[in-house]
This record gives structure tokens, sequence and C-alpha cells, in this order.
């Protein structure tokens, strides 16, 4: 008989790889099963990067994921696996394992083989690739709601037909004539018996000191290949053009470099009417400036004169700030009306949380500009004048004084 914590040691090292891999490995790679070789590559290739350890320090969690995300794409882009599993689960890949299947793969080699290195980040020695920048411009309206942007970039990319290796069949070769090195030696005749050693660019494989019979169809032997990918950017309420988001390690793809960052720069659109009508608001034509937003209101002679009107100005989210005055209150041309808190959101830099010192906005100024009639109807020009005139005598307007200038002296005149 043997002892309990023995016994349970062994079940529980029997039952562990079960237990830890009972979640579907389409799921993992966020596919699922009419997936093409493709996607399960493309997948891989994203996820193992962002779930990197080198990437989560001290975040188990992350490595696990790292250490299911290689699992699963182990098991799927080998076809003789994949129906296994496509079949009979993960019960089905055991049992193929146990009878002398396929050996599981280390996930850091695995990583070393997609991206080139000892499958770390930041190693010594690990180069990385240049940084990309590229602009993208963003409405105003999801500047002021927040939107998650998508967008396309032209980019290189690690050819997937080869995976990156320039070959048709997988086979590459070793440069005979530079024996891998790239270099050559040649020796010139000085004069006779001296001799001078040369170091020279290896012209058959061009320097590269790897050959390869029959070049990938698709890159040409290039091992890269320039396609568009389609992204998403998370623009934050209250973001200002010129806001950069990084994507670690999105720039362009080599098998000789971790790929560089691609910086999005954010930049405002014109105006321009949306589609559907929640984009088809005033506030689309709302001018931004920080915080604050800017917008012009036309009254009518009348209206700033007499007052007893009211505007319904829909703002960039569709809700509306009314605008007016009472009768009798008069609005001058080009004042500026200060509408507190309409302005933008104000977003602070990592933090998620808006509400943490209460909501801040900038403001909405309003500015009135009056317009005149351009011609008057002849019957009303003779009421007006007769009554203006009736005033006139009633009050004595002294047009002088209403200029408000100095009192010129009576020799000016
Ligand atoms: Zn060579
Ligand atoms: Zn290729």
């Amino acid at each position: 008989m043997l002892p309990l914590p023995f016994f349970l040691g062994v079940s529980l090292l029997l039952l562990l790889p079960f237990a830890l891999c009972a979640e579907d490995y389409y799921k993992i790679l966020g596919l699922d099963k009419s997936a093409s070789e493709r996607d399960i590559k493309r997948a891989y290739r994203t996820l193992s990067k962002k779930y990197h350890p080198d990437k989560n320090p001290g975040n188990d969690s992350a490595h696990q994921k790292f250490v299911d995300i290689a699992e699963a794409y182990d098991v799927l882009s080998t076809s003789s696996t994949r129906k296994i599993y496509d079949k009979y689960g993960h019960e089905g890949l055991q049992q193929h394992k146990q009878g002398g299947g396929a050996p599981t793969h280390d996930p850091f080699d695995l990583f070393s083989r997609f991206f080139g290195g000892g499958g770390h980040y930041g190693h010594s020695g690990q180069r990385k690739g240049p940084d990309m920048e590229v602009r993208l411009p963003v409405a105003l309206r999801d500047f002021y709601n927040g939107k998650e942007v998508q967008f396309q970039i032209e980019k290189q990319q690690i050819c997937d037909t080869c995976e990156g290796s320039g070959s048709a069949d997988g086979k590459v070769d070793t440069c005979s004539q530079c024996g891998g090195h790239g270099i050559v030696l040649k020796k010139h005749m000085l004069a006779p018996g001296i001799f001078q050693q040369v170091q020279m660019h290896c012209d058959k494989c061009g320097g590269k000191g790897k050959s390869i019979r029959s070049p990938c169809p698709v890159c040409h032997g290039k091992r890269v290949v320039r396609k568009e990918v389609p992204l998403t950017a998370t623009v934050e309420r209250g973001m200002s053009k010129g806001t950069k988001v990084v994507f670690e390690n999105e720039a362009d793809e080599s098998p000789d470099w971790v790929a560089g960052d691609l910086v999005v720069v954010l930049l405002e659109d014109e105006p321009k009417m949306g589609e559907d009508d929640a984009e088809r608001t005033d506030g689309v034509f709302f001018r931004r400036k920080g915080k604050d937003l800017f917008w012009k209101e036309v009254l009518s002679l009348r209206e700033a004169w007499m007052g007893g009107w009211t505007r319904n100005l829909t703002h960039l989210d569709g809700h509306v700030v009314q605008l007016g005055r009472k009768r009798g209150e008069v609005v001058q041309p080009l004042s500026v009306e200060t509408v507190k808190g309409e302005g933008m959101p104000i977003w602070h830099e990592g933090h998620l949380h808006e509400h943490d010192e209460g909501e801040e906005s900038g403001n909405l100024y309003v500015e009135y500009t009056v317009v005149l009639p351009d011609q008057m109807e002849k019957g009303m020009e003779k009421d007006f004048f007769a009554l203006f005139e009736k005033w006139r005598k009633k009050n004595g307007v002294d047009l002088q004084k209403d200029t408000g200038r100095p009192v010129p002296a009576k020799d000016e005149l």
C-alpha cells in the first residue's frame, strides 16, 4: 500500500493536464472551428506578444495565458493533431501523446521560432525594428464621446506562406561559397609571391549566408510582404488632438528583429455631417480650443433687440443646450455668452475614472451675430420710421451724446 500523500501527488499529476487545458483551444486563440491556418498563425502572433511574460512581469495569469496560447497554437497549427482535437477533444489528444505523439513544444521555443531571438523581449542582442508613425483623423464628436476608431495601415509583415523563411519547401541551406558567413576572403596577388587578402561580400548569397533553392511563391524569397492591416485605436473622452496612441510591436515586421512600435497620432478631422441622425448635430460644427468649445449663433434684429426667443443646440452627443432670452432682453452683436460645463470633457492621462475629482469639463462659448434685414417692405418702413420719429421727439435723442465720445469744441463744427 502506498503512503497517502504520494498517492495523492500521483493522481494530481495525472489530473493536472486535463484540468489546466480544459478551455477550448479555438477559444483561447479567439477563433472558431472554421479558422484557416492563416487565422491561427495571426492569432498566435498577436496574442503571444500581448501575453509574453517579459511584457507582463509578475503577472501570473498572463504567464499562464502565454503558455495556453502556445499549447493551443501547437495543436491547431499541425493538421494531424488538429484533426484529432476536432474529433475527440482534449482527451483524444492526451491519448495521442501517451501513444508517442508529437512532443509538446516549449512556449518560449515556439515564440522564438516566430519572432527570432531567444524567445524574449528586450534581451541584449535582440534587435528591435524601427518605430512607425501614422496620423489618424478623428471627428470632434469622437473626441467628445470617446470611440473605438477602426483604421487600416499598410505595413511589412512576415510572409505567412513560408513563415518568414523565404523558402517554398521550408528548406534553407547554408551558402556553399561563404559557409554562412556572408563574406568571403579573396586573395589578390600584388607582386609575384606577395598576396593581399581582401574581405568581400559573398556574391552567391548576397551577403545573407543562406541560400534558398526554391523561393516562396508569395514573397519571392524576400521573407516579408507588404499588406493592409486593420487596427482599432481607443479614443478616450476628452483626448486632445496630437495625442499619441502607441501600439507596441505593431510596426513593420521582419524575421530579423522584434517589430518596433506603431505610434498613432490623433488629428482632428474636418467637420462634416455624419450619416445617421445621431451624428447630425449642431455640435459637429463646434470649434474646439483645448478644453473649450465655440459656436456662432445667428439672431435676427428683432430677436437681438426685443428678446423672446429660444434656440435648441444639439450637442455632440445629442443632448440639448437651450439658449434664449426673455422678452425685453437685448443681445448685443458679437457679445459672447459662456455656457458653463458644456465644453469638452477633461482627459487625464492614465485616469480611467473621470468621476475621480468630480465631473470636470470646459465651457461652451456662444458668440452672437445679429443680422439686419437687407430691405424692408414699404409699409413696414413707414411704420417704423413714424415710430422712431415719435420717440425721438418725445425723448430727444442726442446722437452726439450717444456715441460716447467727448464733445468737440464749437469751432471744429
Ligand atoms: Zn554566401
Ligand atoms: Zn514567403
